[in-house]
């Protein structure tokens, strides 16, 4: 979400620039509110903002419900946004020389609108949302702090964001999911009489439709399944350990093996895999997804890999499952973390939650995933932590 762009070279005393740091929580206090002048329809709110803000976008705005959002900016011009929904939001940290022994620092963000097919429709640029005047010298070492500052305040500030619509969206699936299951029993009960008590009046075709309902009722159950684990994660989290990733990543290698080896697929397990402290289980769940993804959309290769290993990244730790697989096209490549989606056009069977629910472990510890892939070459998943979220803290008062 950081993007630097600090090059000057300048000396500053830090004092100086922690009164800007702190000032931080009213730099994103001040970027204005909208206000909704009208909900014309269901799907149609007009609004108005001096700028269009997307640090305090209030919570009417969503994507579900407001398809069209009219911003009337500053009353110079008013337009249409399609989906008015902020899918970018990045921070520049810029300084300047102003004259020489003063540097100008200040912070510039752009927000980004999506727009129909998902591409940016908009860019609304603040410059500069704050800035300060120091004395040039040493700036190298106070804009690496202010980084990491800026970088600990957002992280923060969209943790409790998101931990808050998380929560929401976490009692709603698992009311629905539960609510869900009840009539699913009754028609997998239903189907069973039908079969014994009716199966010989049913004749052949009927009793293929009767497998057909049968195999629908699965589908729906695994749905369910997904559902209620993806709920799960953040809620009832077993305890912490320290946790040997070569090992579990071994550990799912041998429980899919009759898949792998079914399909002949080669896994080699780099020895710089580290240990983190974290709930096995969970750790389970990322290599088995990542695993049996990389199986089931391996396609027709000629000599099917996939190798996992890791990278010590000074304060973080990088991990990676690699196939070379079917691959996945560029404007999929960010969707597949949301629930339910699933690239265009796969054949095999799936709920397109399994990405879901390992994004949800990996950031609900503070790390970061994505994919690296190219449509018929293969994908890389990567996930990334620092280490001081994945590090035992027993350990670290021994050393
Ligand atoms: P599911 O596999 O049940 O569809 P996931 O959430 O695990 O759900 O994956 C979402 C989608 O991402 C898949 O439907 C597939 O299109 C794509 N995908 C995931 N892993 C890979 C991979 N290793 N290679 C190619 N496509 C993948």
């Amino acid at each position: 979400m950081l993007k630097e762009e600090a090059e000057a070279i300048i000396d500053v005393p830090l004092d100086e620039v922690w009164d800007w740091v702190k000032n931080l929580e009213n730099i994103t206090s001040i970027i204005p509110r909208v206000e909704i002048i009208e909900k014309i329809e269901e799907n149609h709110l007009i609004v108005r903002g001096d700028v269009l803000p997307f640090l305090n976008l209030p919570d009417e705005i969503t994507t579900g419900e407001a398809k069209t959002i009219e911003v009337n900016e500053g009353k110079k011009h008013t337009r249409t946004i399609t989906e008015g929904k902020i899918y970018k939001i990045e921070t520049f940290l810029q300084c300047e020389e102003r004259e020489e022994n003063e540097t100008r620092i200040f912070m510039k963000a752009e927000g980004e609108l999506k727009g129909k097919a998902g591409t940016a429709l908009e860019k609304l640029v603040f410059l500069p949302v704050t800035e300060t005047l120091v004395p040039s010298a040493r700036i190298n070492d106070i804009l690496q702090e202010l980084k990491e500052n800026i970088k600990e305040y957002m992280r923060k500030h969209w943790k409790e964001e998101l931990e808050k619509k998380t929560k929401e969206l976490e009692s709603f699936v698992y009311t629905v999911s539960h609510d869900l299951r009840t009539p699913l029993i009754s028609l997998e009960g239903f189907a069973d009489i039908l079969s014994e008590e009716y199966g010989e009046e049913l004749g052949e075709e009927g009793k293929h439709y009767l497998e057909r309902i049968r195999a629908n009722v699965d589908k729906i159950d695994n749905f369910i399944d997904d559902l209620l684990q993806l709920s799960r994660v953040g809620r009832k989290e077993p305890p912490k350990e320290d946790v040997d990733l070569e090992e579990v990543a071994q550990e799912v290698a041998d429980d899919l093996s009759t898949e792998l080896e079914e399909k002949e697929i080669e896994v080699k397990i780099g020895n710089n895999l580290p240990s983190f402290y974290f709930e096995r289980k969970r750790v389970y769940q990322i290599f088995s997804n990542f695993i049996s993804n990389a199986c089931k959309y391996m396609g027709d290769q000629e000599n099917p890999q996939i190798r996992i290993d890791g990278k010590d990244k000074d304060g973080s730790w990088l991990v990676w499952v690699e196939d070379n697989g079917i691959g996945i096209a560029e404007d999929q490549q960010e969707k597949i973390f949301e629930v339910f989606q699933r690239e265009n056009r796969v054949e095999e069977e799936g709920t397109g939650v399994g990405l879901s629910i390992t994004k949800k472990i990996v950031e609900s510890h503070d790390g970061e995933i994505w994919v690296e892939s190219e449509k018929g070459k293969g994908s890389t998943f990567y996930i990334e932590f620092p280490k001081s979220t994945v590090k035992n803290l027993e350990d670290e008062k021994e050393d």
